[in-house]
């Protein structure tokens, strides 16, 4: 990848930032990209499940972006990745140092995989670095750490986008068309439910069943349910009721396993949605005045499938796992090199935490009706 305008290597462009830093007015210059060669390069932070069996593969079939840099806690796991990917060691880094990747102009974007506790510290991070940011779902702990991940790539000009997959795939892209042609009339009420039964035997020293790194059903898999029912009805929840329930206490001990919540939306419109680590669920189904239509699995990496009353079907194909990760990363990138903002950019994040922070607020509250702080 050849820069010359990053701001290491303009010896202006880094003296211009080392003058401004010391006045204290670090990032208030945009960022220059003179001359962007394609493909840009990512580095992972965090080589987890996530990263090692889903977005370096993918990231071996993009066109637009590829991998480039790692960042890990584990130097065996960088030496191993290393040796598989052919990633050169000026391009690895651990936790500590990771903000020396600011002078590498190898890495253009920064996929934040981590437990959910440290989107927020290492986004800044990132941004504070210049490197755009991808981080994954759900995007922070609550909308005030969203908010803040947000100003700080607007401050360094860096571009924030949400790794919410199921948006740019296509049997969805074409459901979040009928909130607006709306074929079967006014949109009456909608059921979004993700889950899947596990932890039985796991181990329980995992960052899921821990509330301080962002644990439990709601954040996991709650966010796809609740970031639906907002894409299928194109519109923002207004308030919400909710219960959070345990039925293995011996496993989630301050986290919820499953999570139900009621979504009201303008015009009377609701959404009836459930989440949990004790049951599979899988289904988003739109009720409207003169018909339905549904999409079940609506999230799966394989494929979404669905159909409507009217006998349509949702079944395009897009390719074999790690198809979805690969286009939703390439669409990104683009819009990098494009100048123009992500499909799912830092906003659309914060609004799920909006509402995830009422959530959690009214299952405290023993499923008292919450109001969501309007964006
Ligand atoms: P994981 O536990 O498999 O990996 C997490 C990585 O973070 C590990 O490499 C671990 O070593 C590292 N780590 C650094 N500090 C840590 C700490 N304090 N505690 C625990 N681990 C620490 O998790 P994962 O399944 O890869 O999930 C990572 C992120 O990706 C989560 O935010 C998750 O929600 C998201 N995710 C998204 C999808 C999707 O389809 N979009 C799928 C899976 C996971």
């Amino acid at each position: 990848m050849n820069d010359d305008a990053s701001p290491v290597h303009d010896p202006a462009r880094r003296r211009l930032l080392g003058t401004l830093a010391a006045a204290g007015l670090a990032g208030v210059v945009p960022r220059v990209h003179a001359k962007r060669s394609r493909p840009l390069g990512v580095a992972l932070v965090g080589l987890g499940y996530y990263s090692r069996d889903l977005l370096a593969p993918a990231l071996q079939a993009t066109k637009h972006c590829r991998l480039a840099g790692i960042v890990t806690g584990t130097p065996a796991k960088a030496a191993e990745w290393q040796r598989r990917y052919g990633i050169p060691d000026r391009n690895v880094y651990d936790y500590a140092g990771f903000d020396r990747i600011v002078e590498n102009s190898d890495i253009d974007v920064v996929y934040v995989v981590l437990p959910n506790h440290l989107h927020k510290p290492f986004t800044l991070r990132a941004a504070a670095a210049g490197k755009h940011v991808w981080c994954e779902k759900p995007m922070a702990m609550d909308a005030a750490e969203a908010r803040a991940m947000i100003d700080a790539c607007r401050q360094h000009r860096v571009q924030l986008a949400i790794g919410y997959r199921m948006q740019h795939e296509p049997n969805t892209q074409a459901v979040m068309a009928l909130a607006r042609s709306r074929p079967f009339g006014r949109l009456r009420h909608i059921r979004a439910e993700a889950g899947f039964h596990g932890f039985d035997g796991a181990s329980r020293d995992t960052w899921r069943l821990d509330a301080a790194r962002g644990g439990g059903a709601m954040y996991d898999m709650g966010v796809y349910a609740l970031n639906a029912a907002r894409y299928t009805t194109g519109a923002e929840p207004v308030a919400v009721t909710a219960t959070s329930s345990v039925e293995r206490p011996e496993i989630f001990r301050g986290v919820d396993e499953t999570m139900r919540f009621r979504l009201e939306f303008p015009d009377g419109v609701t959404a009836a949605c459930e989440t949990s680590f004790g049951r599979n669920l899988n289904l988003l189904r739109a009720e409207c005045e003169e018909g339905w239509y549904e999409l079940s699995p609506f999230q799966a990496y394989e494929g979404v499938r669905g159909q409507a009353s009217d006998g349509r079907r949702f079944d395009a194909v897009i390719g074999a796992t790690p198809a979805q990760q690969a286009r939703q990363m390439d669409a990104d990138a683009l819009a990098i090199l494009e100048r123009r903002p992500p499909r799912v950019p830092g906003e659309e994040g914060w609004r799920d935490m909006l509402a995830l922070d009422a959530i959690f607020a009214s299952a405290r509250a023993g499923g008292r009706r919450v109001e969501i702080a309007s964006a």
